[in-house]
């Protein structure tokens, strides 16, 4: 690979807005000091763990879904006549094996040029020539077809008005699907053309896919500060320049022009949800041991809600409703498995469309891009562990974060970051073994429940030395003034303390109750602490309302920027919670099977737990006052009109229903049957 930029000289530019390849659009009304995009088109492209929004040749999605094993996938898969309009495809499929708990290892690709057969009906194509799965257990299956042009060139140009200080930002790749293909050295070039005929070069670098270890992204950025003030039109060209018969994919990542000095004044959004960590653990949510010196510093410097309450205590659900500000019987992810509703919008959705540059960093699991949850992200990092039983990676997945961040810090950005290191197995990294250790501590009970307790303590002190590095990233890169942040988490874990354990099957506090803390230098006057109870719906309306974007109408969430702002009390809303998994753990080993879903409706101090089984009979409705009785020891009789309140109010919450996913749209009933059947249950 080699590198090289050319120096700028000034020219007369051009003014039309020009579109040459198919999947290319005109750029937006520009917004000279911010952030212009010079080209719309979002083609995604995954590298590794990392998958970008980008132009380039864009794959149609033949099938992502399930199958039961290998054995299930058909021979087959049928192509459209636009994909098979020559002899040849690239077909790809990424394939996830999937452990006993029905989680997903690291994927593994499988590529290749397939002949297309046009014996039927429809052309198909033949997939195993691509490589056989062989593997008995359930599998998730992306099958991704390219048309193969014959054309050794690609090229799209872009119009875009130069601020002052402007610099263009892009990445280029060749697709993995493609690596080792025989294409030969790829050359990128990015020109910029002047009223005539003429052409500056401005950066040209070429990548050869057939190394042994062809680069990932490669991340460029150009000076346009020569013109400043102008319009110019930006050409991205690529070109083969070898291997006549072999073939690859360049894509180009989210080519992007806005000012070197900040002039944009919206806020830095980031958002951290820390998987599993209940509030109750947190020294500022009053636990006795030091798990979290940084967080409670925090509270010392933002506002605390010492009441936030999760949609659901499952990890899907409960993100897409941190993400949409919609609860999962509107945003259509109730259970793990399932996709989101096509109108329900999110969160970096919003804040892409309003200039905003988007990241996400998450780990192995459920927050699956493919589902919803990478939407209006230009940049999602996976980190998959080799099952999901692996350990958390907070390390590995706030440095990625902490790296963006200071390459990004001249544009308002939406960061989101996720770790499962609290999540079971609780497994702290070995230095940390002295750290809360409960032997002979009177009381400690269950003496494996305790030793749990103990591991998942030492996990929070390590994300809580993340957290820490997090925000001294922010402020080296000069951003603490212009950031806020947010710590929450999407349910807690259940120790024992009403008969279970982890999460996913019951909606006591442990299992509901989930930090939520906003730190903004200058913007949220701190400290403040707000008992009033807030959901986890709450939480996307006010972020857009703090960053000054339009919030969509006929969301869930009720935005809190008036409370942080100026300390107003939230207003009173009634709160719901969903359990839908279908395994209650007992004690740290054993599982029984379990009805659900059970619902928690909040409303002040006073909680009810109402059981709606499908079928068989529900357990009595339980009512709590919190205020006298926080950890739900004394349930409370509940008068006649009472319940036939919160009877309605859980049906009016299940007419809301509005956006209920097909059902088994991406799954089998046989394969989530078998997926349930094993111990499928987070
Ligand atoms: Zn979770």
């Amino acid at each position: 690979m080699r590198l090289r930029n050319t120096t700028l000289a000034s020219g007369c530019l051009a003014l039309a807005i020009t579109c040459v390849n198919s999947g290319c659009a005109p750029s937006p009304a520009p917004a000279p000091d911010s952030l212009q995009w010079v080209t719309s088109a979002e083609s995604d492209a995954t590298i590794g763990s990392e998958t970008r929004l980008g132009t380039g040749p864009a794959g149609k999605i033949l099938h992502y879904g399930d199958f039961a094993s290998a054995a299930d996938v058909p021979e087959f898969v049928q192509l459209s006549e636009a994909l098979a309009t020559g002899s040849r495809v690239v077909l790809a499929q990424r394939v996830w094996r999937r452990n006993t708990q029905g989680r997903n290892a690291a994927p593994e690709l499988y590529s290749g040029v397939v002949v297309v057969d046009r014996s039927g009906a429809q052309p198909r194509a033949r997939l195993a020539d691509i490589g056989e799965i062989g593997h008995s257990g359930p599998l998730s299956l992306q099958i991704v077809a390219f048309p193969l042009s014959d054309s050794a060139s690609t090229e799209f140009r872009g119009d875009v008005i130069v601020p002052q200080g402007g610099v263009l930002d892009f990445g280029i790749a060749i697709r993995q699907e493609t690596w080792g293909q025989g294409g030969g050295p790829v050359e990128f070039e990015v020109s910029l053309q002047d009223g005539g005929d003429r052409e500056q070069t401005l950066f040209s670098a070429a990548i050869d896919p057939d190394a042994a270890a062809p680069p990932g992204w490669l991340d460029q950025r150009i000076d346009l500060a020569d013109f400043a003030g102008r319009r110019i039109r930006l050409r991205f060209a690529t070109r083969r320049t070898a291997g006549e018969t072999g073939f690859s994919l360049p894509i180009w990542s989210d080519p992007v022009v806005y000012p070197r000095q900040r002039l944009d004044t919206r806020p830095n959004i980031v958002l951290v949800s820390l998987d599993t960590l209940r509030a109750r653990s947190l020294g500022a949510y009053g636990y006795a041991r030091d798990t979290s010196p940084f967080l409670d510093s925090l509270a010392e410097r933002g506002a605390l809600f010492e009441n936030a309450i999760t949609a659901s205590v499952t990890t899907s659900p409960a993100h897409m409703s941190l993400f949409t500000g919609l609860y999962p019987v509107r945003h259509g992810i109730r259970e793990g498995l399932q996709r989101k509703a096509p109108h329900a919008i999110t969160l970096a959705q919003l804040f892409r469309g309003a200039g905003y540059r988007t990241a996400a960093f998450t780990e192995n699991g459920y927050l699956v891009r493919r589902r919803g949850f990478g939407d209006g992200f230009a940049q999602y990092t996976e980190n998959v562990g080799e099952t999901l039983k692996a350990p958390g990676e907070a390390r590995r997945t706030f440095g990625q974060a902490r790296r963006w961040l200071k390459a990004n810090a001249e544009t308002p950005f939406f960061l989101f970051l996720h770790t499962y290191e609290v999540h079971s197995p609780y497994d702290p990294e070995t230095p940390y073994a002295s750290l809360f250790r409960s032997d002979g501590e009177p009381g400690a009970g269950n003496v494996a429940v305790q030793g749990a307790r103990d591991r998942y303590d030492r996990e929070i002190r390590i994300v809580d030395e993340e957290l820490e590095r997090l925000f001294a990233a922010i402020a080296e890169a000069g951003l603490a003034e212009s950031t806020i942040v947010v710590v929450t988490s999407d349910h807690g874990e259940e120790f024992g303390e009403h008969g279970g354990y982890q999460h996913g099957g019951a909606v006591y506090e442990e299992s509901v109750r989930v930090p939520l803390v906003f730190v903004g230098p200058g913007r949220i006057p701190g400290p403040r602490r707000h008992s009033t109870p807030v959901s986890l719906v709450d939480i996307a309306p006010t972020l857009l309302e703090l960053a000054g974007v339009p919030v969509p109408d006929g969301l869930d969430g009720t935005s809190l920027a008036s409370t942080l702002e100026r300390g107003d009390t939230p207003a009173a809303h009634t709160i719901v919670t969903e359990a839908r998994a279908t395994k209650r753990w007992l004690d740290p080993l054993r599982h029984v099977s379990w009805n659900p879903p059970l619902f928690a409706v909040r409303r002040g101090n006073s909680k009810f737990i109402v059981h709606r089984p499908a079928s068989g009979a529900a357990e009595p409705m339980l009512r709590f006052d919190l205020a006298d009785d926080p950890t739900e020891q004394h349930p409370l009789t509940i008068e006649p009109d009472a319940e036939r309140a919160v009877d309605a109010a859980i049906d009016r919450y299940l007419r809301r229903s509005t956006a209920q996913p097909e059902p088994g749209a991406d799954v089998s009933p046989k394969l989530k049957e078998r997926l349930r059947a094993l111990g499928y249950a987070e």
